[in-house]
C-alpha cells in the first residue's frame, strides 16, 4: 500500500472507532486553546508560509467548490435550478445529489439525468477560487490532492499534478467492476446531452455499456458503493505518495481547503499527521465552520474559520502586491 494511502486507513480506523463523535460535528483530537490572529494578520501569515515554502501540498474538498458556485449539490437553490431546472420542476429533488438517488421509472430517463449532472461538471469553467489558488501557488513546486470529482482542477494541471482519489467525472466504469478499466465519459455525454434537447430522456441506443459484460456502466466516482478501486485509483494515491516522499525533507506547506466533518480522513487528518511527522511543515486550514487545529501541531500551523473563497482573493491580493512592490523597489535602485 502506498505511503498516502496507509494514511488514509489508520484515520479511517480512527473515523469508525469514534463515528459518534464525527458525527456530531465533533473530533477525538485535543486541540488548541490558542487564540487565533486577526483576518488580516492570518491573510499576511497565509502569503509569507506561501513564499517561504520549498514545495506546497493542496487538499482541495467540497467545500472549495461550493465556495466556487458549485453550491448545487445538496440544496435546490438558483444554481441547481440553472443546471438542472427541468428535473427540479418535474421531481422536485433538494439538490444534485439526491436526483442521483432517485429510482427512476426507465434507464433512458435515469441517463438523461446523470448525463445532465456529468455535463454541468465537466463543461464548467474554472471558478474564481480555484484561479485565485492558481495565482497563489503559481512559480511554486506544487501538488494538489483532491476529494472533488468535478474536474474543476484538471481544468488547470496536468494529470501528474493532481492526485483524484475520490474519482473523476470524466471517466466511465463498469457499473459491476466486472473489468480494471475507466473509458472516456465525455463524449457519449456530450451525445447524449445533445440527442435529449429539451426532454429528460436519452435515447436507449446512447445508455453506454460496458464492451466486456454489457452491463450500464456508471461514473468513475465513490459515493454509490461500487467505486472501481483499480490502477487508475492506485495511480492516484501513488502520486501524492511519491511527491511527500521526494519532498519530505524540504520546507512544505500544507493547505487544506473546505474539508467537511464527515470525510476528515482523505486530506484533514492525514495533513495533521504529515505536519506531525516531517521535520519542516506548516500546515494552514480554511474551513467555514470548524476551528480544529489540534494541540500538538499549533506552533506549526494555522486554521482559519473564513469563506474560502474570500481568504483566497485576500491572500492573492496580498502576494500580487508584495510582487508589485519589489519590483519598484528594483527600478529605484537601478537610477
Ligand atoms: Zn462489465
Amino acid at each position: 500500500m502506498s505511503l498516502y494511502e496507509n494514511l488514509v486507513t489508520q484515520t479511517q480506523m480512527n473515523y469508525s472507532r469514534y463515528y459518534s463523535l464525527y458525527a456530531a460535528g465533533k473530533t477525538p483530537y485535543e486541540l488548541s486553546k490558542k487564540e487565533p490572529l486577526p483576518y488580516k494578520e492570518q491573510i499576511q501569515n497565509f502569503a509569507q508560509q506561501v513564499k517561504d515554502a520549498q514545495c506546497i501540498i493542496v487538499g482541495g474538498a467540497s467545500g472549495l467548490s461550493a465556495a466556487g458556485g458549485g453550491d448545487f449539490y445538496y440544496e435546490d437553490n438558483a444554481s441547481y435550478r440553472k443546471y438542472f431546472g427541468k428535473f427540479a420542476e418535474k421531481y422536485g429533488f433538494n439538490g444534485a445529489f439526491a436526483g442521483m438517488m432517485h429510482q427512476f421509472d426507465t434507464r433512458e430517463e435515469h441517463w438523461g439525468y446523470l448525463a445532465t449532472f456529468l455535463h454541468t461538471t465537466q463543461t464548467a469553467e474554472a471558478r474564481k477560487p480555484y484561479l485565485d489558488l492558481d495565482a497563489i501557488i503559481k512559480g511554486k513546486d506544487f501538488h494538489i490532492l483532491t476529494t472533488n470529482q468535478d474536474t474543476q482542477f484538471m481544468k488547470l494541471y496536468e494529470e501528474e499534478q493532481v492526485s483524484e482519489i475520490q474519482g473523476d467525472h470524466r471517466f466511465f466504469q463498469c457499473s459491476k467492476q466486472c473489468c480494471d478499466e475507466t473509458w472516456d465519459a465525455v463524449k457519449p455525454v456530450e451525445e447524449m446531452i445533445a440527442a435529449m434537447g429539451e426532454g429528460t430522456k436519452v435515447p436507449s441506443e446512447l445508455i453506454p455499456r460496458c464492451p466486456h459484460c454489457g452491463a450500464e456502466m456508471f461514473p468513475w466516482v465513490r459515493g454509490y458503493g461500487n467505486f472501481l478501486q483499480g490502477t487508475k485509483y492506485d495511480r492516484q494515491y501513488q502520486k501524492i505518495s511519491d511527491y511527500v516522499q521526494t519532498h519530505g525533507k524540504e520546507k512544505m506547506l500544507l493547505i487544506e481547503l473546505g474539508v467537511g466533518r464527515m470525510t476528515p480522513m482523505f486530506i484533514q487528518e492525514p495533513f495533521w499527521n504529515l505536519t506531525l511527522s516531517l521535520p519542516d511543515v506548516y500546515y494552514i486550514g480554511v474551513n467555514d465552520k470548524y476551528a480544529f487545529l489540534p494541540q500538538q501541531i499549533e506552533d506549526k500551523g494555522m486554521i482559519m474559520v473564513s469563506n474560502i473563497a474570500d481568504v483566497l482573493a485576500d491572500v492573492r491580493k496580498e502576494i500580487e502586491s508584495e510582487k508589485t512592490d519589489y519590483s519598484r523597489k528594483t527600478v529605484t535602485m537601478g537610477k
